[in-house]
């Protein structure tokens, strides 16, 4: 028959779906034979049928009735004896930890009848008090839901009470529950226990539970269980206590035992604070026999495990008593450190060990970090938009940048926000802090792209441009030039020079030679992970020195190199004139001149992939923003007309400006749309890839670039270009006397290309998925504007527990995604298939990725190390 109520013996760890995390693992100890006071587990499926009914279920009461029957005569104590009293430790505990659910109540089964009892039988008449009192304090506020304040307020002086003392404050406490509730504080142990089990029950629909697990995608449905223990008193003097230890380092990873002891307390003190705990080698000199015996304990539950455990127990007159275990929580250094050491160990085999560390794990140890110092105070604080740790003086343009970044010097970006324009500047600088902005404004997706530093959003700075300077929430000023640090990870800037590490793992990636544990460890288990994927890992790289980064970080060649950069700074003069271009004549000019600065940079880049596949977009974005702002430049005409110094290149500028408006630019005149409006633009890019490819043959080289035609939304679209850009490759081979051979395809980036991808596919080489614009498209809402308005609202109402911008939304963008492989492949079976939006380099993505069987995924350079990772545990 299936029961609510589960003793302790009966359970193992694997049970933890109806038996919660703690019950399943106090099960197994006690399986494993170490002390663990007895005790039984009221099931998550009593839980869920309490929240269900509002009530306990038929047969539970009974049932709890038996297991309690039998835990009497087995201890040879009764509840609410009032001689020798049996005490219990209501204990709550779901599937998954859970801060935000209702804490543990100590010492029930004591009431005004009982505490005499308890006192007699322990002749120690200031403990039966103290225990009282804790009752009725953890009582009062997680059961009856009274303000933690009245108690502790209380309290404050009671620190070293004598046992009169105590029995005032007993006295008081029972006041103030009658008071606060208007009823006695429950005398009966039995209706006490049935309170308690009900409160653990209610607390998983308490606000702060329900917003956690939103939070951290835990299921709503699960219920949690409920722990009846006998307690155990680590609150009897000098020879008892409590304490936590950890069968490893839960910070670095390293091996031996780490902990804390408090010497005559209970588990809640050692948490609390309330007292300064000795070290766990203290207990040593303390008791070294309960200290011997927890080390073998330790050592029985890591073996037992595999894994680094965390224990909870208290020591009760010389004997030792187990409390809790678990897999202890660690750091993502601690993580890598300790899989690669039970490797080491054999205890695990290597598979094992990728599947423990996560991706994003392996990622937190790539960051620049600042050397921790905790009196260091931020002026600011916005969000923790690209991790990572920056020191530099404040510029407050992206020229600046640029300048003072090729004079050698360290540069931090301070901008009310960024723009495309900037993008030389966020490149020239260490790190980038805006005033406005969320986690998805250009400043942080391009630096998270990047992998620069980046703190956004930080509302109290103010950006006095032309006084060049920074005002602060305190009205203290920073002048550019200034020295100030960023931290990515927290959000917070400081002002001056903070000391910055550059982990040892990536200067190992990089090829430098460094000994280090850790970096040994990540490298061990990346290796690994190459062999088991079956993922290609290649990067989004638009600069040689990204390319070779890339490679050296292990990219299998570039899936994304933009060619918009290409246009900026300097050559932002050529482009103007390609727009304000009046006749075939002046625009082919500009294009002649633009053709073999693109050629350059083109042959730079093969070189640095020298033998992997380069993937190429032809331009993107709407010309506009290659030219002046409107406003900017209606104001600078109006006012050179004012003065009689008309500029004739500025009025046609300012034509263009107002021909190429548009409402919805994203949706505008860009990507292949382009290629087939100005004539000669894509022709010029196809020839300066095609003069490259030729150059970098005749020097010995293995160039292998592709040409990727964006926006398309029609096989028509591609055809036409097509057309045009083999023949501009078949003049160039005609030219160069070579065979040229290089694949063209297209992204796949709109919703009607995705749903048209067999016709499509009958002109494209290959399809690389554009998941960005994919998304934006799909849902109909743009990535640069959905963070301020109305995605808090949709993320705290649970619509979208994540952004979809960050990791693939399965069930839309994904099943166009899906969709698009099916149809492309059932045109052409070897379609190369590939992704190069921000969702190739999120773990959940990948694995959606891998499961429908794409070639290749593409990602910043930073990103590829943990999108190999990533790619493997898919395969597990
Ligand atoms: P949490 O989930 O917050 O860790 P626990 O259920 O582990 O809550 O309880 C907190 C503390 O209460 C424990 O660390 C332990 O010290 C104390 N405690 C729980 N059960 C007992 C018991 N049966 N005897 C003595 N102390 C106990
Ligand atoms: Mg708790
Ligand atoms: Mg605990």
């Amino acid at each position: 028959m299936a029961s609510y109520v589960w003793d302790f013996t009966h359970g193992t760890k694997d049970q933890k779906d109806l038996l919660g995390g703690k019950g399943a693992n106090l099960a197994e100890m006690t399986r494993l034979g170490l002390p663990v006071p007895p005790g039984f587990t009221v099931t998550t499926e009593a839980c869920r049928a309490f929240l269900a009914d509002g009530r306990e279920p038929d047969g539970l009461e009974e049932e709890i009735d038996e297991h309690l029957c039998a835990l009497e005569a087995r201890i040879g104590r009764r509840l609410g004896d009032v001689a020798d009293p049996l005490l219990l430790s209501v204990r709550s505990g779901a599937k998954f930890s859970m801060p935000g659910m209702m804490e543990t109540v100590l010492d029930i089964g004591l009431n005004d009848q009982t505490v005499v009892g308890l006192a007699t039988q322990s002749g120690d008449e200031r403990f039966a008090a103290d225990s009282y009192r804790r009752l009725l304090q953890m009582f009062g506020t997680t059961v009856l839901g009274i303000d933690g304040a009245a108690f502790s307020d209380r309290m404050d002086a009671a620190a070293d009470l004598d046992a009169d003392r105590l029995r005032e404050v007993v006295a008081d406490f029972k006041a103030i529950i009658r008071e606060r509730t208007g009823s006695e504080f429950p005398q009966d142990p039995r209706e006490q226990l049935r309170q308690a089990i009900r409160a653990v029950f209610a607390s998983w629909n308490t606000p702060r539970a329900v917003l956690y697990r939103r939070h951290e995608r835990i299921p709503e449905d699960l219920g949690t269980a409920v722990n009846v223990q006998v307690m155990v008193f680590g609150n009897r003097g000098p020879t008892s206590g409590s304490g936590v230890c950890f069968t490893r380092d839960p910070a670095t990873g390293e091996p031996g035992v780490y902990g804390d002891y408090l010497q005559n307390a209970q588990g809640e003190d050692v948490v609390a604070g309330i007292r300064n705990t000795v070290s766990l080698a203290d207990l040593a000199d303390l008791d070294r026999a309960s200290y011997d015996e927890l080390l073998l304990a330790m050592s029985v539950l890591e073996h037992h495990y595999a894994d680094m455990c965390d224990i909870e127990f208290t020591i009760e007159d010389g004997t030792l008593w187990m409390l809790q275990t678990r897999v202890g929580k660690r750091t993502p250094a601690a993580a890598v450190q300790i899989a690669a050491d039970l490797v080491a160990e054999e205890q695990i085999d290597p598979d094992e060990a990728l599947r423990r560390v996560t991706g994003t794990q392996l990622a937190a140890l790539m960051f620049p970090q600042f050397a921790p110092d905790l009196t260091r105070r931020a002026v600011a604080t916005g969000l923790n938009a690209s991790p990572g740790a920056a020191v530099g003086r404040v510029v407050l343009d992206s020229a600046t940048a640029v300048e003072w970044a090729e004079r050698g010097e360290a540069v931090i970006l301070v901008r009310k926000e960024t723009t495309p324009e900037d993008l030389a500047g966020m490149m020239a600088a260490r790190g980038i802090l805006t005033a406005r902005g969320g986690k998805t404004s250009h400043a942080a997706v391009v630096a998270r792209g990047m992998g620069r530093t980046c703190v956004c959003g930080a509302e109290s700075v103010t950006i006095d441009l032309p006084g060049r300077r920074l005002r602060l929430a305190d009205g203290s000023e920073v002048a550019e030039g200034d020295v100030i640090s960023i931290d990515g990870t927290t959000g917070e800037v400081f002002l001056g020079e903070v000391p910055v590490s550059e982990p040892a793992l990536v200067r190992r990636l990089e090829g430098e030679v460094v000994d280090d544990r850790l970096a040994d460890a990540a490298l061990g288990l990346l290796d690994r992970a190459d062999l088991v994927r079956r993922l290609e890992v290649r990067a989004n790289a638009d600069t040689p020195d990204d390319a070779r980064r890339a490679r050296r970080l292990g990219a299998g060649g570039i899936g994304l190199c933009r060619t918009e950069h290409m246009f900026l700074g300097e050559r932002r003069g050529l482009v103007e004139r390609l727009i304000v271009a009046e006749d075939d004549a002046e625009r082919e000019i500009a294009l002649a001149r633009l053709e073999p600065l693109q050629r350059q940079d083109f042959a730079e880049i093969l070189e640095a992939m020298d033998g992997l596949p380069v993937t190429i977009r032809l331009i993107d974005p709407p010309l506009h923003e290659f030219l002046p702002d409107l406003t900017d430049l209606a104001v600078r005409v109006a006012l050179e007309d004012e003065r009689h110094e008309e500029d004739e290149h500025d009025h046609e500028l300012l034509a263009a400006v107002r021909r190429l408006h548009e409402q919805n630019p994203m949706l505008g005149l860009r990507g292949v749309r382009l290629g087939i409006v100005v004539p000669g633009l894509f022709d010029m890019q196809a020839t300066a890839i095609a003069e490259a490819t030729a150059d970098r043959i005749e020097a010995g080289g293995d160039p292998r670039p592709e040409v990727m035609v964006p926006l398309v939304a029609s096989a028509g679209e591609l055809a036409l270009v097509r057309t045009q850009l083999e023949q501009a490759v078949a003049a160039v081979a005609t030219r160069r006397g070579l065979d040229l051979a290089i694949p063209i395809g297209t992204m796949i980036e709109l919703p009607r290309a995705a749903v048209t991808a067999d016709r499509i596919a009958g002109v494209a080489d290959f399809f690389s998925f554009g998941t960005n614009d994919l998304t934006q498209t799909t849902w109909g809402f743009s990535r640069d504007d959905v963070e301020a308005e109305f995605f808090t609202a949709y993320r705290d109402r649970g619509i979208l527990p994540v952004s979809p911008f960050e990791s693939i939304d399965v069930d839309g963008v994904g099943s166009l995604v899906q969709q698009a492989v099916r149809l492309g492949r059932g045109v052409r079976p070897d379609l190369h298939l590939g992704v190069c939006g921000e969702h190739g380099g999120d773990p959940d993505s990948i694995h959606f990725f891998d499961r429908i069987g794409l070639d290749y995924v593409s990602c910043s350079p930073y990103r590829v190390p943990v999108a190999r990772w990533e790619a493997a545990r898919a395969r597990l």
